[in-house]
């Protein structure tokens, strides 16, 4: 496998420190190894199935993120297999994390995806939403999952200014959520956002993780 501009974005992301989520979904398991060659350890994938079906057959110092939209009635088989729920979109989701943490007896560690994008079509809480959701009972209830961070991707547009507004929001909705809710929590610290065609933009406005795959793997079909 080509395997793109790996070392070229592996260099970029150095003077951000940022980490590089290679997004491994609809590519075969060869291309992961040939990824796993040459040094990378962290993978993306967004459906749940695929990860499944994938993870066994790979090295296990492999850490997976899921960054897909994830059932509440998955989550009992993910939550064993995976580093970090990335893609936390409910209240519902994030009480079904807690309580199959619970179960594993250990933390499981998520961000939680906000809509930032202009379109429709995406996941994530609008940023009041999560904000009541912060506020309420039941999110003081939980007891095992980790909240890490927040997760957004912007608009698929060709509107460089749109895309810096965008993760700008989500970098001033990060640090108010950060003092508001989580100080004294040090692993509230995460920033996931940038994908192929705008990290360089997310990685200035401080992504500590970006999730790319085209620009590694090459266009998926
Ligand atoms: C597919 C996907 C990516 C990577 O997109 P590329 O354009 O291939 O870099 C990033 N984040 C999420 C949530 C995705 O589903």
């Amino acid at each position: 496998m080509d395997i793109g501009r790996y070392h070229e974005i592996r260099d970029e992301l150095k003077p951000y420190g940022a980490v590089l989520v290679a997004v491994s979904k609809t590519r075969p398991v060869a291309d992961i190894e040939s990824l796993y060659a040459e040094g990378q350890r962290l993978f993306g994938e967004n459906k749940v199935q695929e990860l499944l079906a994938k993870q066994p057959l790979l090295p296990p110092d492999i850490q997976w993120h899921q960054i897909g939209h994830l059932q509440s009635n998955k989550v009992k088989y993910i939550a064993p297999v995976v580093q970090l729920v990335e893609s936390v979109d409910s209240l519902k989701l994030l009480e079904e994390i807690d309580r199959q943490a619970g179960k594993l007896g250990r933390p499981v560690s998520c961000l939680l995806q906000v809509h930032i994008a202009a379109e429709e079509s995406k996941f994530g809480f609008e940023p009041e939403a999560l904000r009541q959701m912060l506020d309420g009972p039941q999110f003081r209830l939980l007891q095992t999952v980790q909240v890490c961070g927040l997760m957004g991707m912007a608009t698929n547009t060709s509107s460089e200014v749109q895309v810096h507004r965008e993760f700008e929001g989500l970098k001033n909705l990060f640090e108010e959520l950060k003092a508001r809710y989580f100080s004294g929590k040090p692993y509230f610290k995460e920033l996931s956002m940038g994908m192929s065609s705008d990290y360089r933009i997310a990685l200035k406005h401080g992504a500590t993780m970006v999730r790319i795959g085209s620009d590694i793997f090459g266009k998926r079909s």
